[in-house]
């Protein structure tokens, strides 16, 4: 039979998710790890006016002598946003923040000046400009505050609240359902009946979603019977795109391909672990149909499915790099291979346990696949192989 060539499927897969992209409009308070759609200005400048940097005194610096004594004309308060201007020969006491009035041009602050009985001796020649923070010295009103594509952490949200933005325009999370398949799954920390296996698979593909901008809204199992239909029209009510694991390979009882496979493309991809795969719209929704190893759906997702979710969701791709091999590899002819792999401190990457796909917990060592060629049979030491970081 021939394979599906890996990125024909993951094309395919990218293709339909492009057709999610949306946007909207959410509150500050709601940005945190959104994506920015385009560039946001500061609507004000900041600081918006001259104002005081310490607690202390504002005056004319030309007007001060060490130690002479100054009458206090006024007293300014943040907040205060209509200080009278300060009259020359004076001083103005003034609170940090507050606006330094007309007049001054230098704040002494408190820790160095004596007041006493209406008057204030200060106990140094202030420079011009000390202790005065600049209207506009932080961003001028206009000027680029957060760039078009940024995910928006909290330094970028304090920027935007501080420059007077209240709501952004973000990309909308794809809403990802998840549904596992198979008789013999249990959840995981359930008493286990010989026969049985712990449910690992909406676990990873959740979590994976989520790491990628989107956002899970279903997460559903069925059996190996007829109950995957019902799941399934449950899960496309809920979302955007549904990822199931399991059921899509040659045996008796293939809950999803049996369902699908008329409706969509079933067959095996020229990848190892994950061969066996599916793509269906159903209802208008995208399913990917991913097969039922732990390693195999890790691998089918980081390889095939993240990118097209973090395009869908407004975020950049990430893309393999990569590092020479610390042993010699050896693999199959026609099958791209993706070992699980651990890159070193040293840049040398290493390969984490055998390729067998059921080896889940081994895996959790890994921190990136290794991509051998599926022209490559023997890979030797040394050698620069692409590395898809794993997502943390
Ligand atoms: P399948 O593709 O349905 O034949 O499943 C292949 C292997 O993966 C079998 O050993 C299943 O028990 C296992 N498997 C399938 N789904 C899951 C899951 N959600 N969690 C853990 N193992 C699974
Ligand atoms: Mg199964």
């Amino acid at each position: 039979m021939t394979r599906r060539p890996v990125s024909d499927h993951r094309r395919a897969i990218t293709h339909a998710f492009a057709e999610l992209v949306g946007t909207e409009t959410v509150p500050l308070t709601e940005a945190h790890r959104r994506v920015l759609t385009s560039d946001v200005l500061a609507s004000a400048p900041m600081p918006a006016f001259d104002n005081s940097a310490m607690d202390g005194f504002a005056v004319r610096a030309a007007d001060v002598e060490v130690d002479v004594p100054l009458p206090v004309a006024t007293r300014i308060f943040a907040g205060d946003t209509d200080p009278t201007p300060l009259p020359s020969g004076s001083a103005a006491a003034i609170m940090t923040g507050a606006p330094v009035p007309a007049g001054a041009d230098a704040v002494v602050p408190v820790e160095q000046s004596v007041e006493r009985d209406g008057h204030v001796r200060l106990q140094v020649q202030p420079d011009v400009g000390a202790f005065v923070r600049r209207r506009a010295a932080d961003v001028a009103a206009g000027a680029l505050v957060v760039a078009g594509a940024t995910v928006l952490t909290p330094r970028h949200l304090a920027a935007l609240a501080a420059t007077g933005t209240g709501t952004v325009e973000v990309f909308r999370r794809p809403r990802v359902a998840v549904v596992s398949t198979g008789s013999e799954l249990v959840p995981p920390g359930a008493p286990l009946a010989y026969g049985q296996v712990y449910e690992s698979n909406s676990i990873i593909l959740a979590t994976l979603c989520a790491a990628h901008g989107a956002e899970v809204t279903f997460s559903g199992s069925s059996g190996d019977g007829g109950d995957f239909a019902a799941t399934l029209d449950a899960a496309v009510e809920h979302a955007d795109i549904v990822l199931t694991s399991g059921g899509v390979s040659m045996g008796e009882r293939e809950p999803v391909r049996d369902l699908l496979s008329d409706a969509g493309w079933f067959g095996p991809i020229a990848m190892q672990p994950g061969g066996p795969q599916g793509f269906t719209v159903w209802r208008g929704v995208p399913v990917v149909s991913l097969p039922g190893n732990p390693v195999s759906v890790m691998v089918s997702f980081e390889v095939l499915v993240r990118n097209g979710l973090r395009a869908a969701g407004g975020l950049a791709p990430i893309d393999p790099t990569s590092a020479p091999l610390a042993s010699a590899v050896t693999s199959i002819a026609g099958r791209t291979q993706f070992l699980r792999g651990f890159l070193r401190a040293d840049g040398v990457v290493e390969v984490v346990g055998g390729p067998g796909s059921h080896l889940v917990a081994t895996a959790a060592n890994a921190n990136v696949l290794i991509e051998i060629d599926s022209a490559a049979v023997h890979l030797a030491a040394g050698q620069e192989v692409p590395t898809w970081p794993l997502t943390p």
